[in-house]
C-alpha cells in the first residue's frame, strides 16, 4: 500500500471549446469526493477556437486548474509530456478533453496505484469508434506492441491511464510516443507494477477527432524504435559486438590456418578462403565499431533527454520553478 497525497489530472485539448466548460464540471464533481488533495492541469495545444479564453476564465475562479498554454500546436504527446513536467501530485491521471473518456472512472485507477502498480491503463472494452478506419488498425496495433515489446495490454490507444509520478517522470515522451506508454514504462519499472481495467467510453458529441488513419505510418516507426530501445539500446555493444566479434574469429581462424600454410612452404594460390577470411575481419571490425558508435549515441540518447519538445507561451496558477 502506498499512500496518495494529491493527484494531477493531465488533460491536452485542441479546438474543444465546447467540451472543456462540461469536462470541468464533471471532473470537478468527481475530485472533490476525493480524500486527496488535486490539480487539474489543461494544456492548451495552439486552440484556434476559443478554447483557450474558456480555460482562462475557469482558471481565474479555480486556483486548482493550471493552463499550459503553447505557441502553436505542437501534438497531443508533447502536450502530455508539458502537463507531466508541471504535475506536482504523486499520481498523474491523463485523459482526453472531448468528453470521450469518464471522469468517475478516475476513483477505480486510483485504488490500483494505491494497491501498489505504477501504471494503471484504461481498457476501452466498448470502445465507441468507428470499427473499420478506427478499431480495427487499433486492433493489429495493440498486439504487435503487445509482442514487440513484451507489455501486453488490450488497449494501448486508451488516455485514460494513471501512473505514478516518480515513474512516470522518467519516461520522456516526444513525436506520437503516448501511444506507448506502458510499453516505455517497462523500461523503467517492472512489467508486473503495470495493470489494465475496464473503462467506460463515450462517442464523441462536440467537435471532431483530429486524427485519421494516416497516422498508422507514424505509429509503425515509432514501434520499431521501442522495440530497438528496448532490445538493444541499453546495451547496444553487446549487440553488435557480439555479431562484430563472430564474424572477426570465423576469418581469423582461417587466416592464420593460411599464413601457416604459406610459413611451412605450402601453395595458398588462389584459394577463395583467403578473400573470405579477410572479409570477415573487415566486417567484424567494423561492426565492432559500429558497436561502439552506438554506445555513443546512446549516451547521447540518454544525456540530451532534458530536451522539451514544446514552447510554453503563457502559464496560469502554475508556481514558477520547473
Ligand atoms: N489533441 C491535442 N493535440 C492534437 C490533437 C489532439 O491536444 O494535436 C487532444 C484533443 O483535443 C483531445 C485528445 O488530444 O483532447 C484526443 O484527441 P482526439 O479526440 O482527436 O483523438 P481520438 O479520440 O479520435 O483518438
Ligand atoms: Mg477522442
Amino acid at each position: 500500500m502506498e499512500e496518495i497525497r494529491k493527484v494531477s489530472v493531465v488533460i491536452p485539448v485542441y479546438n474543444e471549446v465546447e467540451n472543456v466548460p462540461i469536462l470541468y464540471e464533471k471532473l470537478k464533481r468527481v475530485l472533490e469526493e476525493l480524500p486527496q488533495d488535486y490539480e487539474i492541469i489543461f494544456v492548451d495545444d495552439g486552440s484556434t477556437d476559443g478554447t483557450r479564453d474558456k480555460l482562462r476564465e475557469i482558471a481565474k475562479k479555480d486556483k486548482k486548474v493550471k493552463v499550459i498554454e503553447f505557441s502553436r500546436n505542437f501534438g497531443q504527446t508533447a502536450a502530455m509530456a508539458a502537463g507531466m513536467d508541471y504535475a506536482t501530485g504523486d499520481v498523474i491521471v491523463t485523459m482526453d478533453g472531448d468528453l470521450q473518456n469518464d471522469p468517475e472512472d478516475i476513483p477505480r485507477l486510483l485504488e490500483k496505484i494505491e494497491e501498489g502498480y505504477d501504471v494503471v491503463s484504461g481498457w476501452r472494452k466498448n470502445r465507441k469508434d468507428a470499427a473499420i478506419s478506427r478499431k480495427l488498425p487499433s486492433k493489429i496495433a495493440n498486439w504487435l506492441i503487445g509482442k514487440l515489446t513484451g507489455v501486453e495490454i488490450h488497449d494501448y490507444g486508451c488516455t485514460l491511464k494513471a501512473y505514478r509520478s516518480s515513474v512516470i517522470k522518467r519516461v520522456r515522451l516526444y513525436g506520437e510516443l503516448h501511444r506507448f506508454i506502458p510499453a516505455l514504462a517497462s523500461t523503467v519499472t517492472s512489467t508486473d507494477k503495470i495493470v489494465e481495467i475496464p473503462v467506460k467510453h463515450h462517442p464523441r458529441i462536440y467537435g471532431k477527432s483530429k486524427y485519421g488513419i494516416s497516422r498508422t505510418f507514424k505509429v509503425i516507426s515509432d514501434l520499431f524504435f521501442i522495440w530497438f530501445l528496448k532490445k538493444f539500446m541499453q546495451k547496444p555493444i553487446h549487440f553488435f559486438g557480439f555479431i562484430g566479434l563472430v564474424l572477426f574469429l570465423a576469418g581469423f581462424f582461417p587466416f592464420v590456418y593460411l599464413i601457416l600454410l604459406k610459413l611451412t612452404g605450402h601453395s595458398i594460390g588462389n584459394r577463395p578462403l583467403l578473400i573470405i577470411s579477410v572479409l570477415f575481419i573487415l566486417a567484424g571490425i567494423q561492426m565492432f565499431t559500429a558497436g561502439i558508435i552506438s554506445e555513443v549515441l546512446m549516451r547521447i540518447y540518454y544525456e540530451s533527454q532534458d530536451k522539451r519538445p514544446y514552447v510554453i507561451r503563457r502559464l496560469i496558477n502554475v508556481e514558477e520553478e520547473q
